[in-house]
């Protein structure tokens, strides 16, 4: 069999000031046709996964392109179409094929276009005409009618930190090739519930998504269901279609999907108020971090996640811990590029005086001045050890790590969530010989950072990415939704 394959990822903050254009791309990744092969066989991707089937069951893949970049503002509409048009051309060219595979996110809002996938999933399945088409997922997707009807099979990622995206590549290349062959005729249902749970309350490993969870696993065990995913959503999306969502497949059996769509939705629903979510107040956190025995103390600074369309440069948490004295604490990281070509320019070992952070959006906190010494330069060059991305190469671009009285501040080029202590350890610094590291992440730090840390203390630091939704300026989502309204 032949499946035409390709990868467009971006979860989109329509709250973020930064425009995703082509540079954004580039800097984080955009191939095309063989090269996408050899930068992910063996990786922990979607794509990854796909290609790991492929080459068990001897399926030829298609390879089109391969574009992600680093979660923040609309995708500039001039770069959307010069990636579409290029894909549905590869498509046209492809000659026959059995299927599509396509590596989506879920969360893509365009300049002009809020669903950037059901637009995408629509002119897709205008060529492909009956081809089955499969696409993943990103567990944050913000589900649409269009995406659910252009696509054959959707499967999400059941995990939150993203630690099986592998597999779910691998579900949907196997899943493609039993529709393509006949062997299975999905029926799907699809509910959207009216919640827009915060992300730092939706991690899988416990709480309310765990629970839903174990609800849709169990029913995924039962006869003639194919598969189910549960969409925690991105809330951070100004769109119609954002939130929490249910979509199951059955083989060929509309009222089993329905049946069991509807009883998850439900149980989502009944749970809303367990999401939410709120950490400590900065001056408490910092304080509780440094009266605790042991190392290292990871401070989570949850509004501020690139992972989540924040600019990753606040600087309230550091600036704490420089007016505390504290010492052997990282931040990491703290995306300040002009910053990195001060320190570059000083050379290492050099003292430096110039603010830092506070350059994206004023409203979340001040640039900071500090005076330090360039303790390390780098090309941002990274491999991510895992259990997230495990394999992948990270692009920090250039990076420099500023020491101001042993409070470390890893400052970086290119905006990178901080999921791997490796972007710790590849400057220089041992986390585990930290007494408090700082990262900027919601929850994808924990499949990586849970392991080696003391403790873990949240924190209710300014940031778009904040879990308090109602401070942000939602004039498009659809209401009445939980917990923007008391529903
Ligand atoms: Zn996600």
């Amino acid at each position: 069999m032949r499946f035409f394959v390709a990868m467009v990822s971006h979860e989109t903050n329509t709250f973020s000031p930064i425009a995703t254009d082509r540079r954004q791309f580039e800097a984080r990744d955009l191939r095309y046709g063989g090269e996408i092969l050899e930068a992910y066989r063996g990786t922990g991707t979607c794509l990854g996964g796909m290609i790991d089937v492929a080459a068990a069951q001897g399926l030829t893949l298609v390879p089109s392109l391969a574009a992600a970049a680093s979660p923040a503002g609309r995708v500039t509409k001039a770069f959307y179409t010069e990636a579409r048009e290029r894909l549905l051309a590869d498509l046209r060219a492809a000659g026959p094929i059995d299927g599509v595979l396509l590596d989506l996110h879920g969360a893509m809002v365009v300049e002009g276009i809020d669903d950037g996938e059901g637009d995408l999933l629509t002119a897709v399945r205008a060529i492909a005409g009956p081809v089955p088409i499969a696409a993943t997922l990103d567990f944050h997707a913000n589900v649409t009618r269009a995406m659910v009807e252009s696509a054959t099979l959707l499967h999400g990622y059941k995990t939150y930190p993203h630690v099986d995206m592998d597999a779910r590549g691998r579900e949907a290349a196997r899943r493609l090739t039993e529709v393509a062959s006949g062997r299975l005729r999905p029926t799907a249902a699809y509910r959207q519930v009216a919640m827009l749970p915060p992300i730092a309350g939706q991690l899988t490993t416990r709480g309310p998504m765990r629970r839903i969870y174990d609800l849709a696993d169990a029913m995924e065990k039962r006869r003639g269901v194919v598969s189910i995913s549960v969409f925690a959503g991105f809330p951070m999306a100004d769109i119609h279609d954002a939130g929490l969502s249910v979509y199951v497949v059955t083989n060929d059996d509309q009222g089993q999907a329905d049946a069991l769509a509807d009883e998850l939705a439900a149980t989502a629903w009944a749970l809303r108020h367990e999401f939410l979510h709120r950490g400590l107040p900065v001056k408490d956190a910092v304080a509780r971090a440094l009266a605790l025995d042991g190392r290292p103390v990871v401070l989570a600074d949850v509004a501020d996640n690139t992972g989540g369309g924040a600019a990753g440069d606040t600087t309230e948490i550091l600036r704490e811990l420089i007016r505390v004295g504290a010492r052997s604490a990282t931040v990491a990281c703290l995306w300040d590029a002009a910053a990195v070509r001060t320190c570059q320019e000083a050379g290492v070992g050099a003292t430096v005086n110039l603010t830092v952070g506070g350059k994206v959006d004023p409203t979340h906190g001040a640039p900071l001045p500090v005076s330090g010494r360039v303790r390390t330069l780098s090309d941002g060059r990274f491999v991510h050890k895992g259990p997230m991305m495990r394999g992948l190469e990270g692009r920090l671009g250039p990076t420099a790590v500023l020491d101001v009285n042993d409070v470390k501040v890893i400052l970086i080029t290119h905006r990178w969530q901080t999921l791997d202590p490796e972007m710790i350890r590849f400057v220089g610094i041992d986390p585990l010989g930290e007494k408090i590291l700082v990262v900027k992440s919601s929850i994808h730090y924990r499949a990586a950072f849970e392991p080696i840390a003391r403790a873990i203390l949240e924190v209710d630091a300014p940031g778009l990415s904040s879990s308090s939704l109602e401070r942000l300026p939602f004039t498009r989502v659809r209401r009445p939704i939980f917990p923007l309204d008391d529903i």
